[in-house]
């Protein structure tokens, strides 16, 4: 089994049956399902009707799905690395339209697949993920929670409305990780702020966490360079003697709103 492709596959009926029920698919809904691995989830999905597009990078896994699937019309196999996929729905369904995402993750890349999926979540209808319970604690963290908030949990919150569905032993996989799991159920908020400005947002979050344990009014200014009066004495209402790990979701937004007052896009 390649242990290099996070593969643990799940086992347990109950676990399956709550995240095709989770997910709450219709009769020929697009869904991408994100690694397959040997199709348990994908069976689940298909019966619920989905027009099911699988993304797994594991050449030995892809011939076995395509003789498990070979009779279904609404399977596609498409084998590629996940981060390296246009996940437009024109690529992966032929047609335009909102699409689920399902996935029981490989977790050696939950973080770089969630920051992906949340640039994606024009494209979403919503998203039923089990991931690390580490990673669902940090989704839904606050300012309280410490270390388990960061740029992953303003990013995450800003984009989506989040629901722990429910915690997942080790045991339900074959063979078992080494930690603990969870299911999380995410749908996309009402933008906030059109497409580029949301993409520039995003990238703020990114940069503000890097220098966590810094003051953001010096974080700000190596980043943004000198900020005229108006604007930096606004700024210092807001966060003076403030590090990015103290500011909420909002306050991030209201930070970065002042940074680009008068923007444009
Ligand atoms: N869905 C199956 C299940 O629940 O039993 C398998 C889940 S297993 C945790 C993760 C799957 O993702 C494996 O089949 C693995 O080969 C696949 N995978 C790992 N990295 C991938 C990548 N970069 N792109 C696509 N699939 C990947």
């Amino acid at each position: 089994m390649g242990k290099r492709y996070g593969q643990h596959f799940l086992r347990s009926p109950a676990v399956l049956e709550a995240i095709a029920a989770g997910a709450e698919i219709g009769p020929g809904e697009p869904v991408l399902e994100i690694g397959p691995g040997e199709g348990a989830l994908t069976e689940r999905l298909l019966t619920a009707g989905a027009d099911v597009a699988a993304v797994e990078i594991d050449p030995a896994l892809c011939v076995k799905l395509r003789e498990r699937f070979a009779a279904v019309s609404r399977f596609r196999l498409i084998e590629a690395d996940v981060l390296q996929l246009d996940l437009s729905p024109q690529h992966l369904f032929g047609s335009a339209g909102l699409y689920a995402v399902i996935a029981n993750l490989p977790y050696y890349l939950t973080t770089p697949l969630l920051f992906r999926l949340i640039a994606e979540r024009r494209r979403l209808s919503r998203l039923v993920l089990m991931v690390q319970r580490e990673i669902a604690t940090r989704l839904v963290a606050s300012p309280r929670d410490g270390k388990d908030y960061g740029a992953l949990s303003v990013a995450a919150q800003h984009t989506f409305r989040m629901k722990r569905l429910l915690d997942v032993p080790p045991g339900a996989f074959r063979p078992p990780p080494k930690v603990d799991s969870a299911v999380v159920r995410f749908v996309p908020r009402e933008p906030q702020l059109p497409p580029a400005r949301e993409a520039r947002f995003l990238a703020y979050v990114k940069a503000m966490f890097i220098h966590r344990r810094k003051l953001m009014l010096g974080n700000l200014k190596r980043g943004y360079g000198p900020l005229d009066g108006e604007r930096l004495a606004a700024l210092e209402r807001l966060i003076a003697g403030r590090r990015a790990d103290a500011l909420t979701p909002e306050e991030h937004l209201a930070v970065f709103e002042l940074l680009h007052e008068g923007a444009g896009t």
